[in-house]
């Protein structure tokens, strides 16, 4: 069908500085049906903006049809755009908030007539032309918005956060309506949301953003059962995520085991690992891979959604069989069914409870962290933690990150002089300097260290760590 728009090296720098988009480019097919997904800040109103003619671009070009519009005025753009805020005129009833931009362009009335009554039948609104705005409920005002767009027959409707106002069932029908609209219609859908799983259900393609930049193209699908990072896997769907190494040929090594995977990546690779729940298989503790104690089990319906610990891990499942807590059991993943990413991070992060006596749980409180820094607008009163608002902070609901840059952390023979010990599981040159991962010895974490000497596979280390380059923060 060809492209109806293509961004190509799209930048945003606003005013003060700030870059909202980075080297944006996407084709967009006509006719089809695109979604910018992403968590709030990261950019898509700016993007649709931009398409819209709202906004200039920095640098780079928007094509339509394969001419340069960026300079083209919104009204000269055969584009209409609809927000989250239905923007109707409360003082108008349906017929005229729909008939607005046709009367200011002068049509004849009896066309203007016959568009309009075509507009309220694909929002499936027929026989409200004379209703108050006031009148309509939420879903109904957000359908007249869409009918205000679409009578200019647009060739690109382009939609911010449509449904973002209603409730999650009408949400749910507006999703259904939304998808056979753009099929009644034929036109381009450019629609913008944070909800990854709106995304999933009504998209050809969906664009992942984040901080403004694009993370990865594709369709549904692949979005989902082909993560290209480690953000894209945790915004979409459901995940496990566990620090890894590659070990070998298509093998890889979490949860304390060697697990035989498909992705080709070279020995030694420090990966993020994502398992969807469902692709978690429950067995009997002498048939799995790794075993575990169910931890939690909850009804959700369709499947039961149960939490098992092993070792430090916690792996999420969902399956249609009930466990009880408590229970001893093996787990199993399916080689295609793990995902391996090549870790950009190269910082050690490790998770700690917090104990009563406002401690950190890992390493028995030897590590000193401050909550008042690490939780915003805490602060403590005769020895007990509160909030901002004066309520008393529940620790044992929070977590906290322990963060060790990978560089940080230097190796001795003297076991005693460590904060941590551990041996050593796996090393790679890395051209000045060789990357270890360190099974830590009582802890079932894998902390990564780089070193420029020359260690053994297996040697018992310690770990020396200065306090001052351990940083805390809480986890989400
Ligand atoms: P999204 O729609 O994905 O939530 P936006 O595109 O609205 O995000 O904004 C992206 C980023 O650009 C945000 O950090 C926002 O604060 C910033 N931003 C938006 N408009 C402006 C502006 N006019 N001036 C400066 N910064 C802006
Ligand atoms: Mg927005």
């Amino acid at each position: 069908m060809g492209n109806i728009i293509e961004l190509k090296n799209i930048t945003k720098t606003f005013k003060d500085g700030f870059e909202a988009v980075k080297d944006f480019n996407l084709e967009v097919e006509k006719g089809s049906f695109v979604t910018f997904l992403g968590p709030s800040g990261c950019g898509k109103t700016t993007t649709l903006r931009m398409i819209a003619g709202f906004d200039t671009p920095t640098e780079g070009e928007i094509l339509l049809n394969g001419k340069d519009i960026s300079k083209l005025p919104p009204n000269k753009r055969p584009i209409n755009t609809v927000f989250q805020r239905y923007a109707l005129f409360p003082h108008l009833n349906v017929i005229d908030n729909i008939a607005f931009g046709l009367k200011l362009k002068k049509l004849p009335k009896d066309e203007i007539r016959k568009k309009v009554k075509k507009a309220l039948e694909i929002v499936d609104l027929e026989g409200f032309e004379k209703r108050k705005i006031q009148t309509l409920s939420g879903g109904q005002q957000q359908r007249i918005a869409i009918a205000r767009a679409i009578v200019n027959e647009p060739e690109i409707l382009l939609l911010d956060e449509p449904l973002g106002a209603l409730d999650l069932k009408m949400r749910k029908e507006m999703q259904l309506e939304l998808k056979s609209m753009h099929d009644k219609l034929g036109i381009t859908f450019i629609y913008v949301t944070h909800d990854q799983e709106e995304a999933l259900t009504m998209s050809d393609k969906i664009v992942v953003m984040n901080e403004g930049k694009i993370q990865q193209t594709g369709t549904p699908e692949d979005i989902y059962n082909e993560p290209k990072n480690a953000f894209v896997a945790d915004f979409i769907g459901d995940s496990n995520m566990f620090n890894g190494v590659m070990t070998g040929d298509r093998k890889v090594r979490f949860c304390g085991h060697e697990f035989v995977c498909v992705d080709d990546i070279e020995n030694g690779t420090m990966v993020d690992v994502v398992v969807r729940p469902e692709d978690v298989i429950i067995t009997e503790p002498s048939k799995g891979l790794i075993t575990g104690t169910v931890d939690s089990a909850m009804f959700k319906g369709m499947h039961y959604e149960i939490t098992v610990l092993s070792g430090k891990n916690e792996i999420v499942i969902q399956t249609t069989k009930r466990s009880e807590p408590g229970e001893e059991v093996g787990l199993i993943v399916e080689p295609d069914n793990i995902h391996c990413m090549i870790a950009e991070h190269t910082i050690n992060k490790i998770e700690s409870a917090v104990n009563s006596d406002y401690s950190l749980d890992f390493l028995d409180g030897e590590l000193k962290a401050d909550l008042t820094e690490i939780i915003p607008g805490a602060v403590f009163k005769d020895g007990v933690l509160y909030n901002a608002h004066s309520e008393e902070i529940d620790v044992s609901k929070i977590k906290i990150i322990i963060s060790i840059t990978h560089s940080d952390i230097e190796m001795t023979d003297n076991l005693d002089e460590g904060l941590l010990t551990g041996r050593i599981i796996n090393l790679i040159y890395k051209g000045d300097h060789y990357s270890y991962v360190v099974r830590v010895d009582d802890h079932e974490i894998d902390l990564v260290v780089n070193d420029e000497d020359l260690w053994n596979m297996d040697d018992h280390i310690g770990l020396i760590i200065p306090p001052e380059c351990i940083k805390y923060s809480l986890k989400k």
